[in-house]
This record gives structure tokens, C-alpha cells and sequence, in this order.
């Protein structure tokens, strides 16, 4: 009941501006939270608002103000002197890998998932700390890191799962061995599938039970790799996996569920049969043609893009075929984000971070460097606003129902507070430690050095 009531107090105040104030006002959960003088980015213009005043109540953003908004007389309101500093939305990943960042993969492929669930927790709370208020996780078994960060037990972002990456024998995510082969059908699972990183399917009816299997416990999306990828023993970046046939299956089941599927694929083939079979959303895309590129726009699909830096290629020995493919890959990320421009893909912002807790400490500065093709204005609406678009694709599944991604009123309070202004100065949000003064998710403050 209590949540019914907090609706139509909020209801109450959108709709008639009347300020309802709560009998219980110390209810953590419709706790006041009162941020002044702030210029506002909100997700969408890349122009700051004047100086406001921004109301929260419990994990809604209930009001915005030029006018000073009273709320001393609201029991345990915690009221924040902006300072003119910059209000923005917490800041969103559509291609992380909670499971994945910390561990080597030899740890795991050893596949101990309590020392595996600690690493991601801890890395949770950093990925949290770094302004990082959600993440579409396209690969790991982080229904466990999920729940655990919903219930507070471990700070961390919101977390939309896709749960195991589905991949075919030889794939993308096959990580076994060729002594490992025959497999034999119904045997029981490799090691790198007991873990839920990565699951095999050779035939539509097996792609079928791998895709539900991941909804029940819960995933937001499905994740299947269309086609090679870098860091497998097997897979060629040329590859093609699944047949037409067996990615309709997984669309078909995912949409079954209200939601939709998105696959990793680089090459033209792979991104043209997984459209073809109903495909919402491309990982990468890094080696599409132009042709490709415009089907994409057509068809309005979405293009999950990374910048990956040449870092990223030190997870692999000197010398392996894995460092080179990672190269192949990294010399597409110009030509992609020209051709996303040229055709007005909807593009959305992630990382993609393996295996690397170096590299993760750079996740903003990873952002940061989409101004090689987009101004810093854009550069911030991807990692906000747009990336909150492609979220919506999940619809009923939506974990966090609400908005996502802007500050406006009604909206959930995913919150920075910058000391500056990011549209001005982008750099500021590479180093979050320093500059992100107040982070909120939820409504609930995790960081404030005022
Ligand atoms: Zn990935």
C-alpha cells in the first residue's frame, strides 16, 4: 500500500503542481532529497538550463524549479548546495560484461563462481562509483550480481541481464578445446557452460531451449553471436554461426517473452542474416560496408558501437592469433562511426570491457573519446538519453520500470552531480573520483564529497 499512496502523492504533485507533503516523510523509501542551484544537462539538449532547484522523493525526480523549492520542513530532507555546478543522468553502458571485467579467463573458465560473484561485486560498486548508474549486460551469469545490488546488499549499477552469451560449436564463446570434441548430445555441459557465460546450441530446437532457459531466470534481452569474435580460440572474425533458421528461433522465442534479441557481429553477412531474421540490435559492427550500413538505418536497427582502445588487445599474449583479430577489428572503428553518422543509425554507447580492471577504471574516458565523431553535446546523449531508448526495448521485462537516461520530472533519480560543465570541458568525466561530486541511483545517495 504504501507504494500506491507514494503514486498518487507524485501523481498529485506532477499533475497539479501541488506540493503534497508525506505524513511519513522518514520512510527511507519516500526520502526527500533537495539539490539547489544547478544548471541542468538532461540528457537531451546540449544546452545547460538556467539555474534550478531539483526535488526528489524517494526515486523519483518530482520537481524541477527556478523558483527556490521549500523543503526544510520535511523531516530528514537532505538538502544539497549545488553551487552552480552541472545536474546530469546517471551515465549508461549497453555493452558491459559484469561478470567479465575482473577476472582473467583462465579464472573463468576454472569457473569458481563465488570468487567469481566477489570480483563482480566488487567491480559493481566501482563501475557505480565511476557514474555508471546502469549497464545492459550482454554476457555472464549476473543474475545473482543483479539481485544482490537490487536488494543493497553490494552497491552497483542497475543491471539489465542477458544471462549466457548463445554461440554454436566453434563460435564465438566456445571456449573448449579440440580434445573436448565429439560433443555428445545430451552429455553433460562443458566447463565454460556450467559457469552460464557462454552456451552451446547447434539447431533451432536447442537455440529454443537456450534462449528460454536464460529468460527464466530472468534475462532483460537475449545475446547470441552472429558470427567470430576476438577473443575465442575458434572462431574466425569472418565467421558466420547461427543459420537464418536458428536465429529466428531465438527471435522468435525472445519476442514470445515480450523482448527482443541482439547479436555480436562484425561482418556484413552475419549483421544481414541476423536482420533478416529479426534481429533488433547489432553488437560491434566494426567490419560492415556501406550497403549494410544503410539496410541498418532502413530497417531501424540499433548499433551497440565501441571505440576500443588499443589496450584492450594486452588481454592477449605477443604473437596469438586473438591480438591479431582484436587489430582487424580496432581498424574499423573509424569507418563504422562515419558510416553511423552518414546514415543516422541510432547508435548507443558501451565499452565492452574483458578481463581488464585497468581498463575499466577508464570506462569514462572510453566515452570521452566519442568526440573523435561526435561533439561532447551527443557524445553525453548516447550515454544517456539514447542508450535509455534502446533499454526501453525490453518492455515488459524492464526490470526498472520508469524513466531512464534525462533529468526531467517524474523520471527515476539516476543523478551526477559534475563540478563543471561536461558540454564545455568532456574530460571532466574521465576522471570521476576527482569531478563526480554526488552520484544518486534510485534515489539513494552513494557519493557526496560536498
Ligand atoms: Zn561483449
Amino acid at each position: 500500500m504504501p507504494c500506491k499512496t507514494f503514486s498518487f502523492v507524485v501523481a498529485l504533485n506532477l499533475v497539479f503542481g501541488v506540493p503534497v507533503l508525506s505524513a511519513n516523510a522518514q520512510d527511507a523509501s519516500r526520502a526527500v532529497a533537495l539539490i539547489n542551484n544547478v544548471r541542468i544537462f538532461d540528457g537531451k539538449s546540449p544546452a545547460l538550463s538556467a539555474p534550478s532547484n531539483v526535488l526528489i522523493r524517494g526515486n523519483i525526480i518530482e520537481r524541477i524549479s527556478a523558483e527556490p523549492i521549500a523543503a526544510n520542513h520535511i523531516a530528514g530532507a537532505r538538502i544539497i548546495d549545488g553551487g552552480g555546478r552541472t545536474l546530469m543522468p546517471g551515465l549508461i553502458d549497453m555493452h558491459w560484461h559484469a561478470m567479465l571485467v575482473r577476472p582473467t579467463i583462465a579464472a573463468l573458465l576454472a569457473g569458481d563462481l563465488g570468487y567469481l560473484n566477489l570480483l563482480a561485486g566488487a567491480e559493481a560498486t566501482d563501475t557505480l562509483m565511476r557514474g555508471f548508474t546502469t549497464v545492459r549486460d550482454v554476457g555472464g551469469p549476473a543474475f545473482g550480481l543483479k539481485r544482490a545490488i537490487d536488494q543493497g546488499i553490494v552497491p552497483g549499477p542497475r543491471i539489465y541481464p542477458s544471462g549466457a552469451i548463445i554461440t554454436v560449436t566453434s563460435g564465438h564463446g566456445d571456449f573448449r578445446q579440440p580434445v573436448d570434441v565429439p560433443r555428445v548430445l545430451g552429455a553433460p555441459q562443458s566447463r565454460g557452460e556450467q559457469t552460464g557465460a557462454a552456451m552451446i546450441a547447434d539447431s533451432p530446437d536447442e537455440v529454443r531451449v537456450r534462449v528460454r532457459e536464460q529468460l527464466l531466470q530472468g534475462a532483460t534481452q537475449i545475446k547470441l553471436t552472429a558470427g567470430g569474435g576476438v577473443a575465442s580460440p575458434h572462431s574466425p572474425l569472418d565467421a558466420s554461426t547461427f543459420t537464418e533458421a536458428e536465429l529466428r528461433a531465438a527471435v522468435e522465442a525472445a519476442e514470445n517473452w515480450g523482448t527482443y534479441v541482439t547479436v555480436h557481429a562484425y561482418t556484413p553477412v552475419s549483421i544481414q542474416r541476423a536482420i533478416a531474421a529479426g534481429v533488433k540490435c547489432i553488437e560491434h559492427g566494426h567490419l560492415m560496408d556501406e550497403p549494410t550500413a544503410r539496410l541498418i538505418a532502413e530497417k531501424g536497427i540499433w548499433l551497440s558501437t565501441q571505440a576500443f582502445p588499443d589496450e584492450m588487445a594486452d588481454a592477449f599474449p605477443a604473437g596469438s592469433l586473438e591480438r591479431s583479430k582484436a587489430f582487424e577489428v580496432f581498424a574499423g572503428t573509424d569507418r563504422t562511426f562515419a558510416l553511423a553518422k552518414k546514415h543516422k543509425i541510432k547508435t548507443a554507447f558501451g565499452t565492452d570491457i574483458l578481463f581488464s580492471p585497468r581498463l575499466a577504471q577508464r570506462q569514462g574516458e572510453l566515452l570521452a573519446k566519442l568526440v573523435r565523431w561526435y561533439t561532447p553535446g551527443e557524445t553525453l546523449t548516447m550515454a544517456t538519453a539514447t542508450n535509455a531508448k534502446l533499454l526501453e526495448l525490453s518492455g515488459k521485462r524492464n526490470p526498472y520500470p520508469g524513466k531512464l537516461g534525462v533529468v526531467e520530472e517524474g523520471a527515476l533519480a539516476d543523478l551526477l552531480l559534475v563540478d563543471g560543465d561536461p558540454i564545455a570541458n568532456i574530460k571532466l568525466i574521465e576522471d570521476p573520483a576527482k569531478n563526480f561530486v554526488v552520484i544518486m541511483k534510485d534515489g539513494k545517495i552513494f557519493k557526496n564529497t560536498l
